[in-house]
């Protein structure tokens, strides 16, 4: 069986303890590969090569630097169809969905940030002629960078591409349960010519390995993405360390619906927004809000075209639903149908786990739900699902969608459906959340601040911000 490595100090390396975590492919259910069972001696010799990197990685021109990274970049791209088949078996998800979306961004995510640190720029204040005060932007030296299993590959490298461009050393670690494409990463980055040490990548579970790198002592800042109870786990211990947070959590996101919509865009799009990836995206919008007179409408074009939506083999070209990443998962998805029923809600599709045959017949799939009929503030509506299920629920005012969009404790992202220009800005502007797409869903662009607010997170990711994020400044005043 495949045993993946720890990428330290540039060469691939087993766990100091020997020990490795069983890596599951979640369309068979069984084990097809072995991680590392990392500690903290792992991590504490990722620091030592880090350290040691620092000072030649932190001085090298701009130029230098973007090279590299864009060497990175080619080779994701040039490697595409190996990594997109990596993502699929890894974590469940359809094939095309890895080879349009996760190993393309992964890509732009190291050319975006090769080019950005070329034009990043800091402040200079000149006080009446005679004091100069002028900005510098120093790098942290050795940062930690933690990331989720929904889209491996693409939000690791969308903290190691900002980190190593604005001149850190990074230790990293990827979900314990998706850890192929990180370790494919790591041999791209010895072939790309990283320096050793710069990049280490150090496989493991959260709580031994993750928290061995948010309490190491020397470890500065701490980039994380994940659920909001780790995140408050990783701010507890780390915080009175005095280390930088970047924290993007969970999301319960709303897609409010006016009657005055593009309805048929309104719809293809919903039907992504809401079970991309099975609804692992934390961009998915999981409650969906329709504006009365087209409630009806809107129930019945949306049930009829889920209850078409099959389940299949995720490295099949036509597959538009995989299956979903963990059996723990799983179970906890499932769970949230039989609550929603508890609370009052009624299935109109869906919800149940499927059985595929032959070598699937051990995967976890389940068909994709419509719930309706529940109250905005119960559990089920409140409670990030993550998964393959979506409320629907009827509204007459503004005042009253905007109320029920915001009584979560989440405020990640948003969508908004309607003509009405004014209306849309002025929905834009009450709304909680960090991202708001009007008459659109999941278009990004990397110069565009990242992330959420109340519980889904603090701080921003995406163009300068990851930047400011991964740099000090430091002011200088100088008199003239
Ligand atoms: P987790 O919080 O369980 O894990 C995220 C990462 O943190 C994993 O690498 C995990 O390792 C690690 N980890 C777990 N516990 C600790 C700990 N105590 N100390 C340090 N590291 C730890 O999240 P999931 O992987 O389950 O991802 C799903 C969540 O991520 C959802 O809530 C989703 O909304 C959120 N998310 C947020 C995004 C955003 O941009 N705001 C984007 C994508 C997802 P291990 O895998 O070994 O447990």
């Amino acid at each position: 069986m495949q045993k993946i490595a720890n990428y330290i100090n540039g060469e691939m390396v087993a766990p100091v303890s020997q020990s490795y975590i069983d890596n599951y492919n979640p369309a068979q259910g069984v084990v097809y590969s072995l991680i590392p069972d990392s500690d903290e001696r792992d991590v504490a010799m990722a620091y030592e090569a880090a350290h040691l990197a620092f000072p030649a990685w932190s001085q090298k021109p701009a130029q230098e630097k973007f090279k590299i990274l864009m060497k990175i970049a080619d080779l994701i791209s040039e490697n595409l169809e190996e990594l997109a088949r990596a993502e699929c078996i890894d974590n469940g998800k359809p094939i095309k969905l890895a080879r349009t979306v996760d190993i393309p961004r992964a890509a732009s995510n190291f050319s975006f940030y090769a080019q950005a640190v070329t034009q990043f720029w800091s402040e200079s204040h000149a006080m009446e002629h005679h004091y100069l005060n002028y900005t510098l932007r120093q790098p942290l030296g050795v940062v930690a960078c933690i990331s989720p299993w929904n889209l491996p590959l693409y939000l690791f490298t969308w903290k190691i591409a900002p980190a190593l461009a604005a001149g850190n050393c990074v230790i990293a670690k990827p979900s314990e349960v998706t850890p192929m494409t990180a370790y494919l990463l790591s041999k791209i980055c010895i072939q790309a010519g990283l320096p050793k040490g710069v990049l280490n990548i150090v496989h493991g579970n959260g709580p031994k390995t993750g928290m061995s790198m948010v309490t190491h002592p020397h470890i500065h800042a701490i980039s994380f993405t994940g659920g909001t109870k780790t995140g408050a786990d990783i701010a507890r211990v780390a915080a009175p360390m005095f280390k930088k947070l970047s924290l993007e959590l969970g999301g319960k996101n709303p897609n409010i619906i006016f009657a005055d919509c593009d309805f048929d865009e309104m719809l293809r799009t919903t039907l992504r927004s809401s079970f991309s990836n099975q609804g692992q995206i934390c961009l998915c919008g999981s409650r969906i809000f329709v504006e009365k007179p087209i409630y009806e409408k809107f129930k019945q074009a949306f049930v009829s075209k889920v209850s078409k939506m099959q389940v299949g083999n995720p490295l099949h070209e036509d597959t538009k639903l995989g299956a979903i990443v963990s059996e723990q998962h799983f179970k906890k998805i499932l769970s949230y149908i039989d609550l929603a029923q508890a609370e009052g809600g009624t299935v109109l599709c869906g919800g149940k786990a499927v059985t595929m045959e032959g070598e699937f017949k051990n995967g976890w799939y389940m068909s994709p739900a419509v719930i309706e009929g529940l109250p905005f503030d119960c559990r089920t509506n409140q409670e990030e699902i993550f998964g393959p299920i979506v409320t629907i629920t009827p509204f007459e005012t503004e005042e009253e969608v905007l109320m029920m969009a915001n009584s979560v404790s989440y405020g990640l992202s948003s969508t908004v459906w309607t003509q009405d220009i004014t209306r849309a800005h002025r929905i834009a502007s009450y709304i909680q959340a960090g991202i708001v797409w009007i008459n659109c869903w999941l278009v990004r662009d990397l110069r565009t601040p990242f992330g959420g607010i109340k519980s889904s997170g603090v701080g921003r990711e995406g163009g300068f911000e990851a930047l400011r994020f991964f740099t000090e400044p430091k002011n200088v005043c100088l008199k003239i």
